[in-house]
């Protein structure tokens, strides 16, 4: 089931490493990948990344794809985040198959491993606190200082090591150690730690353990135990990779081989979960989904479609250096998508009245309207016009500027799908609000009657006021008002670049009948207005709310042009 050749034509580093590895049949041509979220929060598109890339790896070289949740740290886990990560997971085409495995449930191996290090006098019991061990370490330019437990017997780490599981010791009051090399140029394999006294529950161990395994320690035994060839990583564990290799060789199990790539940061955009976890826990969005969020679920709420979010992960690649790519990018691509697929269908966001005087009332015709005019299989759909419609506020002016071409009072424009409207009169409210715009129309201008091809400057989106729906609309903006978030002024963090206006919310808008029934989840593109997605949690067939998922305006497409150029 292998195969020595990808079935993709893709070219990267870590593809040009795996080629080698199998022209030279280090791991007998086997291709074997896996994704390592710790669960301690929600994947955002950083993560959405390095699952594109090692699925697509393993994928393209008919080889398998593990799920694997590195939950070593009882304190910041928790079942909601594993559930969230596997539908993530799931939804972006991550097949893992029957392979998804659990850190934890290796820990009774990893004891034993660490036992055999400690009888090979490799690792010991050391009682500095964690202060001290940092105080001994030394620099960059300086040897770090043995530990005063350094010395200590197998015999007695041994003893030590068992007391330490069987929760003799408070949190902190020992640590296992390897002993390395105090003196390494790399400050990784000065004596690192390998296990810390943490008496809490674990999500999934209960109270069975006390002790829990690092990382460094941790992560190759994880790869070694599921046969994984390229463990993939980013770019901050490149130093950590001479004591990934210590550990696996000086237990002399299968050896994975590690390879960094540079992770993705995107412009107006946090990826850390450190700080998302505070944007959830400060009340700054609404949870981990809140459509404002980069974070697959919230990609996933606001109506990104998969597709587009593997597409984007595909096109930027994979680097050894750390970039920042232009959050218009992924915007674009979302356009794109939604562009072939989705259907067309009129709202006003900002309703105001329009009176058809010399249309008759109670009459209600009905006019084709071409459903998506970039897939012809999508065909049409008949939309009502009678005597009272709907138009944009925003596409009517009192005092028209210069160069205005929508409606004032004596000006046409066309409804699209529709016929030549001119507007004669204002009827204004007590408080000289404009209540109602009195129009009338030219019947000889609908599709199909001689005056259909007639020319106005400008056409506009409406709908027929009986027969609309009230809907909920919510516009999002960036998160951010700076390219760099953590850009912050002095004294102040990423929260001060939130910008207050990421959220509006329409309650009162008018959409197409068709929108009424629209399930959670359904997408379609407002003409002139932009991509919507009904709400995962709060749109309902009847009483409709739609987020909108992009607006129409392309910056990317200004962005690449002006390369060009
Ligand atoms: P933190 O935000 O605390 O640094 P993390 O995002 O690295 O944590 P993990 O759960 O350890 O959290 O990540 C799982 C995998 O996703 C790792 O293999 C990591 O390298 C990868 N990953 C995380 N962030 C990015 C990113 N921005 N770009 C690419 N890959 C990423
Ligand atoms: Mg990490």
């Amino acid at each position: 089931m292998t195969m020595s050749e990808p079935i993709s034509d893709k070219s990267d580093f870590i593809r040009d490493i795996i080629n080698e590895d199998n022209k030279t049949e280090k791991f007998k041509k086997r291709v074997h990948t896996r994704f390592p979220p710790e669960p301690n929060g929600y994947l955002h598109i950083g993560h959405a990344k390095s699952i594109c890339l090692n699925y697509g790896i393993a994928r393209d070289y008919s080889g398998k794809f593990n799920l694997r949740f590195d939950d070593t740290n009882p304190t910041k886990e928790d079942q909601e985040y594993v559930d969230s990560i596997i539908d993530d997971v799931k939804w972006l085409g991550g097949d893992f198959e029957d392979r998804l495995f659990y850190a934890s449930d290796y820990f009774e191996q990893m004891y034993a491993w660490a036992v055999q290090l400690i009888e090979h006098g490799k690792a010991y019991v050391c009682d500095l606190t964690g202060d001290e061990i940092r105080a001994m370490r030394g620099t960059l330019t300086e040897a770090g200082k043995g530990s005063p437990y350094r010395d200590r017997t197998p015999g007695e780490n041994l003893a030590l090591f068992a007391r330490m599981r069987a929760g003799e010791f408070p949190d902190g009051a020992k640590t296992l150690r390897a002993k390395i090399d105090m003196a390494s140029p790399n400050i990784n394999l000065r004596d690192p730690i390998m296990y810390r006294i943490v008496h809490e529950d674990h999500h999934r161990q209960g109270n069975k353990w006390c002790i829990y395994p690092t990382y460094d320690w941790a992560h190759g035994l994880e790869d070694s135990i599921e046969g994984i060839t390229h463990s993939i990583c980013t770019l901050e564990f490149e130093n950590h990779r001479p004591l990934y290799d210590w550990f696996i060789e000086q237990l002399g199990i299968f050896h994975p081989q590690q390879i960094e790539f540079a992770r993705l940061n995107l412009t107006y955009t946090i990826l850390s979960k450190r700080k998302l976890l505070r944007l959830v826990q400060e009340g700054h969005v609404s949870g981990w989904d809140d459509p404002r969020m980069p974070t697959i679920a919230g990609y996933r709420r606001r109506g990104y479609t998969s597709d587009a979010i593997k597409n984007f992960c595909d096109i930027i690649s994979v680097a050894k250096r750390d970039s920042t790519i232009d959050v218009a990018l992924l915007e674009h691509g979302i356009r794109e998508d939604l562009n072939k697929k989705a259907r067309r269908a009129m709202a006003v966001l900002n309703p105001v009245k329009v009176v058809i005087t010399n249309f008759p009332e109670g009459r209600t015709e009905m006019l084709e309207a071409v459903n998506n005019p970039e897939d012809e299989t999508a065909g049409t759909r008949m939309v009502p016009f009678s005597r009272e419609l709907y138009i944009e506020q925003d596409d009517f002016r009192e005092v028209p500027p210069p160069k205005y071409h929508r409606l004032s009072v004596g000006t046409e424009v066309r409804l699209r799908y529709a016929y030549i409207i001119k507007c004669e009169t204002i009827v204004k409210d007590a408080d000289g609000a404009v209540r109602e715009l009195h129009c009338t129309y030219d019947p000889d201008t609908r599709s199909g009657m001689p005056g259909a091809s007639r020319k106005v400057k400008a056409t506009v989106h409406w709908v027929s006021a009986k027969d609309a729906v009230d809907a909920e609309v919510r516009l999002y903006d960036r998160l951010f008002i700076r390219e760099n978030p953590d850009d912050a002024e002095d004294g102040k963090d990423f929260l001060s670049n939130l910008n207050p206006h990421s959220l509006q919310v329409l309650p009162r808008c008018k959409v197409e009948q068709m929108l009424g029934s629209a399930m959670p989840g359904d997408r379609c593109q407002f003409e002139r207005l932009g991509y919507f997605c009904a709400d995962a949690r709060d749109s309902k067939p009847g009483a409709p709310v739609f987020n909108r998922i992009v607006t129409l305006k392309d910056a990317w497409t200004k962005i690449e042009q002006k390369g060009k150029q």
